[in-house]
């Protein structure tokens, strides 16, 4: 049964600054949106969604995911409705739908939010600080500089620690999304596991490495940023993983495989989370016209990410002993706070985008080959 709540438009608005009560249906913004397709046609879906206040309708559409906030229709609404906005404000809104105890929603809440980046660096500091060895030998400092005061054991099980606690909630996370978007179809899906996992793969080619939908959208910067941001994000993390790999487990990487790994990486966050920082600065676009607090901190911890492990290599080989000591602790702080919110804050678009994009593919195949499962795609397509 289909809840119709007519406060859920007032409450996405405090999410976003849209006016969609400004729309009068004409349906220019879905004929306009680039990634829009037959099928999957939107924002005036979930526009309409929106007005009726149909939120179990607007969180099981996988179109909310397709997605990429170009701003097209936003810029040719001949009312000024904001449709992209909408769509953003409805992501953010979905975002604490699928948050396991609905956790997310502290994020999105400003006060709640600078309490809790608060109280989550305190705990990473204190934890450093607490598991820090004050008494380096002066032949220690010069061998091992600057991993003799924060040992690489301590940050190599935390990181352990930390990965599986991020990688279960967000699988909890996935399991509340999927099974949301699921519901949205009048049938469950079926089809071969073969087809499913022919698909994933195809989607974690397409629409995660390469980000195909996105170059459909007309301005090719932004998807260059958007491509800087993810690679340089998934570069550090494999150059650090290389790191690991030959301290612990005697892979025989060279250093500085995992040296320049990190350098061409981190020039690419730094540059992709420039890029969206300037944007949002300069307020030229559409998508940049108006930014939610989780926007910024968002941007903020991937570009402190990438120059703080920048700087780090940088004064360790000029010889600042003091400052690349104090610039550990700061990244090391950012990437647990990075991580550790990850599947409640915008990060989490890495991981909903691609299963959305995997489900509505497959479903989609699913009705062309087997006539009967029209109408339960055709369902969801309303
Ligand atoms: S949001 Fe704008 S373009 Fe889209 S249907 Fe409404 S008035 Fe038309
Ligand atoms: S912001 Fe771009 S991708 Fe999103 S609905 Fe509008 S035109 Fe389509």
């Amino acid at each position: 049964m289909v809840r119709v709540d007519p406060s859920f438009v007032e409450r996405v608005k405090k999410l976003g600054a849209f006016d969609i009560t400004a729309c009068y249906n004409c349906g220019n913004c879905t004929a306009i949106c680039p990634l829009s397709s037959e099928g999957h046609e939107f924002p005036r879906k979930l526009i309409r969604y929106s007005i009726l206040g149909m939120e179990n309708k607007v969180i099981s559409a996988p179109e909310l995911w397709l997605c990429y906030y170009c701003g097209e229709c936003t810029d040719t609404c001949p009312r000024q409705a904001d449709p992209g906005g909408l769509m953003m404000a409805l992501r953010r809104y979905a975002i604490s739908k699928y948050s396991v105890g609905k956790i997310a929603r502290i994020f999105y809440d400003k006060v709640a939010a600078a309490f809790s980046w608060t109280i989550l660096s305190l705990i990473a500091l204190i934890g450093l600080v607490m598991f820090m060895n004050p008494n380096v030998s002066a032949s220690e400092m010069e061998q091992n500089f600057p991993f003799c005061f924060i040992g690489k054991e301590f940050i190599h099980d935390a990181g352990l620690v930390l990965g599986v606690i991020v990688v279960a909630l967000a699988l909890v996370n996935l399991y509340i999304m999927y099974r949301s978007i699921s519901l949205g179809y009048s049938r469950r899906a079926k089809g071969s596991v073969g087809l499913w996992v022919k698909n994933l793969v195809l989607t974690l080619i397409r629409e995660v490495a390469a980000q195909l939908k996105y170059t459909k959208c007309e301005n090719k910067l932004r998807y260059i940023g958007h491509m800087s941001l993810f690679w340089g994000f998934v570069g550090l993390f494999i150059a650090t993983i290389t790191g690991f790999l030959r301290d612990y487990y005697d892979i025989m990487i060279p250093p500085e495989v995992s040296l320049g790994l990190g350098v061409i990486f981190g020039i690419l966050l730094i540059y992709g989370s420039l890029y969206y920082m300037v944007g949002r600065f300069s307020k030229k676009e559409a998508y940049a016209k108006y930014s939610h607090h989780t926007d910024w901190v968002f941007l903020w911890l991937l570009f402190l990410t990438g120059i703080t492990g920048f700087l780090i290599t940088i004064f360790r080989f000029m010889g600042y002993p003091f400052l690349t000591y104090v610039l550990l602790l700061v990244h090391l702080v950012v990437v647990f706070d990075l991580l550790i919110t990850a599947p409640f804050t915008k990060f989490s678009h890495a991981i909903y985008r691609p299963l959305a994009i995997w489900l509505s593919d497959t479903m989609d195949q699913l009705a062309r080959e087997a006539p009967g499962e029209k109408e339960a795609v055709a369902e969801v397509s309303q």
